[in-house]
């Protein structure tokens, strides 16, 4: 690993202040995303400002909204009783991802922003990487691409999202608050990522030295039933091959009301606002959701390699809808 210098701030102001004033810094939460970045050479700041001192962890019920400290680790958020009453699928989410160790360090801020798993952007010795070097071209296109996305991609990039809990908060229209050297702002997290397909080297609307301070969750109101279905290679450690997070509410039979994201599909988390359309108002039929899952999946653009993912992700879909509504209607 290269020499850095090292900060480690109290205030949330000198965090800032220290990574805008250095184009080279960079903020350093629970580390399991960046120090492996580091040591693999992909990505090497000058400068790393260490946040965890800053007041900015716990969790707080504000009427019917959740907010969460962007350095609220996984596993304290996944613990919160309230997420479990009324906010199953972000605690199903969280509780998929990674392994206790990890969740024990990784925080929430931290884990919107993990970079893509792509092994080509994690090997600096393969050159063609648009996202890690414009216009180089892109390895995973021409060669082997199985962890990789088919939804908000082409042949430029085919980069995957990874992050688990960002299905459920971009089904939930979650928030995020940052701050910057010219003050504070929110952003909604289906307007936070980028698509490949709109420029594979930018992977978010953060400006250099934005942090994320509080992560707002809307909780589902009374009567809702959600959950999360993650489809991988292994039971667990190990990301998502697809999944789907669903939210419904039923009336009297019928669909009232419906949340839908999928992961493991888009470089960005996914929200499936056709299949949501098609199912509300509608009586839960295991043929209307394969069509919901197909309107959702009609745009992917595929390889080889990834091709598979447009059954998957239907199934998956059509999979958790099932569940969801046997639970719903008992
Ligand atoms: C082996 C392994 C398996 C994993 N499996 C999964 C999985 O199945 N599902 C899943 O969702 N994730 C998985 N992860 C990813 C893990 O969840 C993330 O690495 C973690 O959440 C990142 O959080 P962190 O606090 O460690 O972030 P860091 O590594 O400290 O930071 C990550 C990035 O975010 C920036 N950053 C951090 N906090 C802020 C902030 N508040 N404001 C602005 N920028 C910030 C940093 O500068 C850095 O660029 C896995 C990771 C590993 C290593
Ligand atoms: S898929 Fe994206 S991140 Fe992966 S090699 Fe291609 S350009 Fe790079």
């Amino acid at each position: 690993m290269r020499a850095f210098a090292y900060d480690r701030p109290t205030q949330v102001e000198q965090a800032v202040a220290a990574v805008t004033a250095d184009p080279q810094a960079a903020f350093l939460a629970g580390g399991t995303t960046q120090l492996d970045l580091m040591k693999d050479g992909v990505w090497t700041p000058d400068r790393l400002v260490d946040i965890t001192r800053l007041p900015l962890r716990g969790v707080m019920a504000e009427g019917q909204l959740l907010r969460v400290g962007a350095l609220t680790t996984m596993e304290q958020l996944a613990a919160e009783p309230v997420v479990a009453q009324r906010l199953l699928f972000v605690r199903e989410a969280l509780l998929a991802g990674a392994s206790t160790q990890l969740r024990n360090m990784a925080t929430i801020g931290g884990n919107l922003l993990q970079r893509t798993r792509c092994r080509y952007f994690r090997d600096p010795s393969v050159s063609a990487c648009n996202r890690r070097s414009p216009d180089s071209g892109c390895a995973a296109v021409a060669n082997t691409a199985r962890m990789h996305a088919v939804l908000g991609v082409d042949e430029r990039c085919v980069a995957l999202h990874a992050s688990d809990v960002a299905v459920p908060l971009v089904a939930l229209d979650a928030s995020v608050t940052v701050t910057g050297a010219k003050g504070q702002r929110d952003i909604p997290l289906t307007a936070f990522w980028v698509r490949a397909d709109e420029g594979p080297s930018i992977e978010n609307v953060l400006g250099h030295g934005e942090l994320i301070t509080e992560v707002r969750i809307p909780l589902l109101p009374e009567r809702w039933v959600s959950g999360y279905l993650k489809v991988r290679d292994r039971a667990s450690y190990e990301f998502a091959l697809t999944s789907a997070a669903v939210a419904v509410r039923m009336d009297s039979g019928v669909i009232g009301d419906c949340r839908i994201a999928l992961g493991g599909v888009g470089s960005v988390p996914w929200r499936a606002r056709e299949a949501e359309e098609l199912l509300r108002g509608t009586r839960p039929d295991p043929a209307l959701f394969d069509r919901a899952g197909r309107a959702v999946m009609a745009g992917a653009y595929t390889l080889p390699g990834t091709a598979f993912k447009v059954e998957l992700a239907v199934r998956t879909l059509t999979r958790q809808l099932t569940v969801l509504m046997t639970e719903a209607t008992r």
